[in-house]
């Protein structure tokens, strides 16, 4: 499904096919009630969504002082996003979802040293592990950069630092954000 970012005057793409989504079952779920792989809303998004209607108690405040983490449920035997419609797999708040689950298969992470923020693909991500080498995707991955490297999102993840996660090997580095990292309050004090 193509979406056009609410998050800046650029665009994001999502390069997925919708029906792919819809046939996985990777995205949303969790294994853990607090998983560290939540979504988390910076506080533009938080307004955003608790204004559509969410519930605000959802909201776990992060150590930047900005940004929220949401709180699971749970479904079965696993957890899942409170905003994810498992009957469907559709998520009920799509247009306004957050700058973390855009970008998804791709993530921000800190890099193993933990001195540089990094962008990566996803590779628990069936397409992006096996799209990742297609001339497309290598297309794909250069616009995604553009896109958090412009200056208005770079300021906007900067501002919500905890939106940046930790390294994790799953995740194919793609890319060093360099301004990001300068601009990153935890990495320059
Ligand atoms: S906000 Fe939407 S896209 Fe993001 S994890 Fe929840 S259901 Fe999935």
């Amino acid at each position: 499904m193509r979406e056009t970012s609410s998050a800046a005057n650029a665009t994001l793409y999502q390069i997925i096919p919708s029906e792919i989504c819809f046939s996985c079952d990777v995205c949303c779920r969790f294994l853990e009630a607090d998983s560290p792989l939540a979504p988390i809303f910076t506080e533009v998004e938080t307004e955003r969504v608790k204004a559509y209607g969410a519930d605000p108690t959802l909201f776990r405040p992060q150590t930047d002082g900005k940004s929220a983490q949401i709180q699971l449920k749970s479904h079965k035997d696993f957890y899942i996003c409170p905003f994810f419609e498992p009957e469907t797999s559709h998520c009920t708040i799509y247009p306004i979802r957050p700058l973390d689950c855009q970008l998804y298969p791709f993530a921000l992470m800190f890099n193993e040293d933990g001195n540089e923020v990094v962008l990566g693909v996803d590779t628990l991500c069936p397409f992006g592990e096996a799209h990742l080498e297609t001339e497309a995707f290598q297309r794909h991955i250069r616009q995604v950069i553009d896109y958090v490297e412009s200056e208005t999102v770079t300021a906007q993840i900067a501002a919500n630092w905890s939106l940046i996660g930790d390294y994790q090997d799953t995740v194919k580095i793609v890319h060093t954000l360099v301004q990001l990292t300068d601009a990153t309050p935890t990495l320059n004090t």
